[in-house]
C-alpha cells in the first residue's frame, strides 16, 4: 500500500490491494467505493525567447535549491495548459509573452524521488513588462541557447536539446 492512502475517503475502511477487475494491483476500498489511482500530476514550463536570448531563473527552494531552471509550475484544477504557463510566467517574471509554440510533453519526477510528472515545454516570445523575479527564483540569466545553463529537470533538459537541434536546422 501506498503511504499517502490508508483508508477509504468514503466508508473509512482499511484500503487493501485489489486482486480482481481493471483495478487488480492498485489500492483500493474492499466494498468497492473507491480506487487508489497514482496518476502523475501535469506541469508546464517556457523557454522565454527576447532578442535571441532566453531566459534561465535559478531556484531558491528545494527541490534543486541553487540550480537553473525555467519559468512554470503545477496546473491547477481546471485550469488549461497554456492558461497555467501564462499564470506562471506572470507570478515568477512579471513578464507578458505569446506562445510560440509547444516544445514537447516529457515524463519527468518532481526531485529525485519525487511525483511523477508530465512536464509540457513551451517556446516563448516577450511581448510586454519589465523582469521581476519572485522569491521562487534567486537569480536570472539571459543566455544564449549554445550558453543556456543546465536546467534541473529532464523534461527541461530534453526541451533544451530539442530547440538546440530546431534552431540549428533553420526550424
Ligand atoms: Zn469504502
Amino acid at each position: 500500500l501506498s503511504a499517502a492512502w490508508r483508508h477509504c475517503p468514503l466508508c473509512a475502511a482499511e484500503l487493501v490491494t485489489l486482486t480482481e477487475g481493471n483495478d487488480a494491483g492498485r489500492d483500493g476500498c474492499p466494498t468497492g467505493h473507491f480506487v487508489h489511482y497514482v496518476n502523475p500530476a501535469t506541469t508546464t514550463f517556457a523557454f522565454i525567447e527576447r532578442d535571441g536570448k532566453w531566459l534561465a531563473l535559478r531556484r531558491a527552494h528545494e527541490p534543486y535549491a541553487g540550480e537553473w531552471d525555467l519559468p512554470g509550475g503545477f496546473i491547477e484544477a481546471g485550469e488549461r495548459p497554456d492558461e497555467s504557463l501564462l499564470r506562471e510566467i506572470a507570478e515568477e517574471t512579471r513578464l507578458e509573452v505569446e506562445i510560440v509554440g509547444v516544445i514537447g510533453a516529457y515524463s519527468g519526477h518532481y526531485g529525485v524521488d519525487g511525483k511523477h510528472t508530465v512536464d509540457i515545454g513551451y517556446h516563448c516570445r516577450v511581448t510586454g513588462g519589465e523582469l521581476e523575479i519572485s522569491d521562487e527564483k534567486s537569480e536570472f540569466r539571459w543566455a544564449t541557447l549554445e550558453d543556456f545553463p543546465e536546467p534541473a529537470f529532464e523534461g527541461e533538459r530534453r526541451a533544451l536539446a530539442a530547440l538546440r537541434a530546431a534552431l540549428h536546422s533553420g526550424g
